[in-house]
C-alpha cells in the first residue's frame, strides 16, 4: 500500500492541503488507486499541542512512510518563540533526521503565465528545468564556523567542505532524474576559485563516466550559470550543484516563472528497504499569514508538489503527467486565483475554486 504522512502545518497550509486530499480522494475513486493517508501536525500547530514544533511520534511516522507531503510553517503568532521551539525547527529536523539530501526545485513556465515572467515570453514560454539542490552539506554546515577574535578584530569564519560521498549521492539523484527527462545533467561550481568546486567537478565526471554513460554531461561556473539561466534558460535540463549556489540559482530560476503560488519542491535521501528513496514534498512558499482563512490561497504549489510525489515516490509518472496537464489546462482556460490576476483584472477563484476546476479537468481527462 502506497503510504503517505500529511502534515498541513499552519497559515494557508492546511487550506492548501486541503485540495490535494479532493485529489486523493478523486485517484481513489476514479483510477483505483489507494493511498494509506495518516495527517499530523507540524510547526505552530504542533507546538500549540504538543508544546514542540514536531512531535517525537510525528518524526517517527516521517521515517516510516514512503512519503512526507507538508503544507507550511510559520506565522507572526510564533515569532517570539525561542529559536529552539520555532515552527521552522520542525521542517529542519524532519529533513536533518530524514537526510534529505537532494532538493529538486522545477522551474515550469506553463505558457498561458508566460507574461508572469520578468523575462521576454519567447525566453520563458515552454520552460521546463529542474534544480538539483545539495542539501545537508557545504558551507552551511561546514567547520570550522563563527564568530572569532584575530588580534583585535573579529572574523566571521564558514567552512565549505564536501566529501567524495557527499558528491556522489547528489550527482547519482541527478543523473536518475535526467534519465527521466531529457538526460542532460549541467554541474554547477567554481573550480577555478575553490578546491572544493575542483572536487566537485572530478567526482560527478567520475560518476557520469562509470554509471551514467548514456547521460550528457557539462559543467559551468555558477556564475555564468546564474547569467545563462536569465539569457537563456531552455539550453538547461537538470542542473546539479552544492547548497549555496544551488539555493540562490533555484530562488533565481523560480522566479523565471512568475508567482509563488505556482512553485513544488521534493526533498529525497538515500533509498529505503522498498527502494523507494526517502521523501518530502512540499510547496516553495511559505504560511502567508497575510491571506490565510481567507480562501485567497493558490493550491497549485502544493498540488504539484504531490504530482512529484505520484512521480518520485510512486512511481505513477502517467497520473502525475494526468495531474499536471489538469493544472495546464485549467491555466489555459483563464481560471484564476487572486495571485495570478494579470493586469487585465477578472474574477479570481477562490482556493476550493481551484481545485473545483482542477477535479473538473481530471474528470475530462479520462
Ligand atoms: P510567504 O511565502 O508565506 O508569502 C510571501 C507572499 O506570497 C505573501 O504576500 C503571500 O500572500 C504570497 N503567497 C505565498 N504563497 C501563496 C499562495 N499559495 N497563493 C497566493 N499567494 C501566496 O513568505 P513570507 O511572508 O516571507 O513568510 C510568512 C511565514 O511563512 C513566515 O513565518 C515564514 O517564516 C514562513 N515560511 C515558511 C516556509 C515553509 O514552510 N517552507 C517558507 C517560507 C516562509
Amino acid at each position: 500500500m502506497n503510504s503517505l504522512l500529511i502534515l498541513p502545518g499552519d497559515g494557508i497550509g492546511p487550506e492548501v492541503m486541503a485540495e490535494v486530499r479532493r485529489i486523493i480522494d478523486w485517484l481513489g475513486a476514479k483510477r483505483g488507486i489507494a493511498f494509506e493517508v495518516s495527517e499530523d501536525l507540524v510547526g505552530g500547530a504542533a507546538y500549540d499541542k504538543y508544546g514542540t514544533p514536531l512531535h517525537d511520534k510525528t518524526m517517527a511516522k516521517a521515517q516510516e512512510v514512503d512519503a512526507v507531503l507538508l503544507g507550511a510553517v510559520g506565522g507572526p503568532k510564533y515569532d517570539q518563540l525561542p529559536f529552539a521551539v520555532k515552527p521552522e525547527r520542525g521542517l529542519l529536523r524532519l529533513r536533518k533526521e530524514m537526510d534529505l539530501y537532494a532538493n529538486l526545485r522545477p522551474a515550469q513556465c506553463f505558457d498561458a503565465l508566460a507574461d508572469f515572467s520578468s523575462l521576454k515570453k519567447d525566453v520563458v514560454a515552454g520552460l521546463d528545468i529542474m534544480i538539483v539542490r545539495e542539501l545537508t552539506g557545504g558551507v552551511y554546515f561546514g567547520e570550522p564556523r563563527g564568530i572569532f577574535t584575530e588580534g583585535n578584530e573579529r572574523v566571521g569564519i564558514n567552512t565549505q567542505r564536501y566529501s567524495e560521498s557527499e558528491i556522489a549521492r547528489v550527482s547519482r539523484s541527478a543523473f536518475e532524474l535526467a534519465r527521466k527527462r531529457r538526460n542532460k545533467v549541467c554541474s554547477m561550481e567554481k573550480a577555478n576559485v575553490m578546491e572544493s568546486g575542483v572536487l566537485w567537478r572530478e567526482v560527478v565526471q567520475k560518476i557520469r563516466d562509470e554509471e551514467y554513460p548514456d547521460v550528457e554531461l557539462s559543467h559551468m561556473y555558477a556564475d555564468n550559470g546564474a547569467m545563462q539561466l536569465v539569457r537563456w534558460p531552455k539550453q538547461f535540463d537538470v542542473i546539479v550543484t552544492d547548497n549555496l549556489f544551488g539555493d540562490i540559482l533555484s530562488d533565481c530560476a523560480a522566479m523565471l516563472t512568475g508567482s509563488l503560488g505556482m512553485l513544488p519542491s521534493a526533498s529525497l535521501g538515500a533509498p529505503m528497504n522498498n527502494g523507494r528513496p526517502k521523501a518530502l514534498y512540499e510547496p516553495v512558499h511559505g504560511s502567508a499569514p497575510d491571506i490565510a482563512g481567507q480562501g485567497k490561497a493558490n493550491p497549485i504549489a502544493c498540488i504539484l508538489s504531490f504530482a512529484m510525489a505520484l512521480r518520485y515516490s510512486f512511481d505513477m509518472g502517467s497520473e502525475a503527467d494526468r495531474l499536471e496537464k489538469a493544472v495546464e489546462k485549467v491555466l489555459a482556460d483563464g481560471v484564476r486565483t487572486a495571485d495570478l490576476m494579470g493586469p487585465e483584472g477578472g474574477t479570481p477563484v477562490s482556493t476550493a475554486g481551484m481545485g473545483d476546476a482542477i477535479l473538473a479537468a481530471l474528470d475530462a481527462s479520462l
